[in-house]
């Protein structure tokens, strides 16, 4: 995918979320992760690529399109794309299967046999076919992340956002979730997501971009983002967080 943003800035009230970042990502990126210290704007800058935001002021552009600011428009761009949150936001009333199922018939008009055959195929590929009648209550925290999962991707995205996904869980839950995203980065799903999992950024990103204060700090490869970082900032945070 490739990504341009040109001023880009997301305001609340006083706080300058994204500030000014300008940025300009090549088509070959395929997986770039969000780092940076918490309340840095990791989240605000994926929601504007994913078009849950828009601008205050600038652009961004992915694949060369500018996206779009009418919420018409930021809908069918939305609709595109797969998202995956810190909470799982499953519906607590439907089962697993039935989570996977209602947006593929109610957000991208598939017919339900359609859908129903979509959906026991990606459960099946996470290894969660034992899982389907039951309903979110009724799974861990890793197993109702990786229905969510299953569900942002089901429609096969053009992209997949992942804010924080691993965030809410328990460390032997984050390993089967984080695996899962491996395997869907190595099936070639163009992601983009904020991480404080240093270790699989490094692993599985190709582009890294750094923001601290809603400032783009650094961008570059993972592997010199990692190995050779240019300002201090960023060897500073590293060091503190690759420690462990
Ligand atoms: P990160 O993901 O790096 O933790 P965020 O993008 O969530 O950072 O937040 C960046 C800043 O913007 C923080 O100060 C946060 O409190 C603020 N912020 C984010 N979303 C909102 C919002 N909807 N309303 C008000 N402030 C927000």
């Amino acid at each position: 995918m490739s990504i341009e943003a040109t001023g880009l800035c997301k305001v609340y009230g006083k706080t300058r979320a994204v500030d000014d970042v300008t940025l300009c990502l090549s088509d070959s990126v395929q997986v770039l992760a969000l780092i940076g210290p918490s309340g840095g704007g990791k989240s605000t800058f994926l929601r504007l690529l994913g078009g849950l935001e828009v601008p205050t002021s600038g652009e961004v552009r992915v694949d060369g399109k500018l996206l779009p600011t009418k919420e018409e428009d930021l809908m069918k761009y939305r609709s595109g794309n797969g998202f995956l949150f810190q909470s799982f936001n499953l519906f607590p009333h439907l089962t697993a299967l039935e989570n996977i199922v209602l947006p593929l018939v109610q957000v991208h008009g598939w017919e339900k046999p359609k859908a129903l055959d979509r959906a026991k195929s990606v459960v099946a590929r996470f290894h969660l076919t034992d899982h389907i009648d039951k309903r979110p209550c009724q799974l861990s925290g890793g197993q109702q992340q990786r229905i969510a999962l299953a569900r942002a991707m089901a429609h096969e995205p053009a992209l997949l956002l992942l804010d924080e996904p691993t965030s809410a869980l328990d460390p032997e839950m984050k390993a089967g979730v984080l695996d899962l995203i491996e395997e869907l980065c190595q099936s070639g799903q163009r992601i983009v997501l904020s991480t404080h999992e240093m270790g699989f950024a490094k692993r599985s990103a190709d582009q890294v971009v750094f923001l601290s204060e809603g400032k783009l700090i650094e961008e570059g490869s993972a592997e010199s983002f990692f190995e050779s970082p240019e300002t201090d900032e960023v060897g500073g945070f590293l060091s503190k967080v690759m420690k462990w």
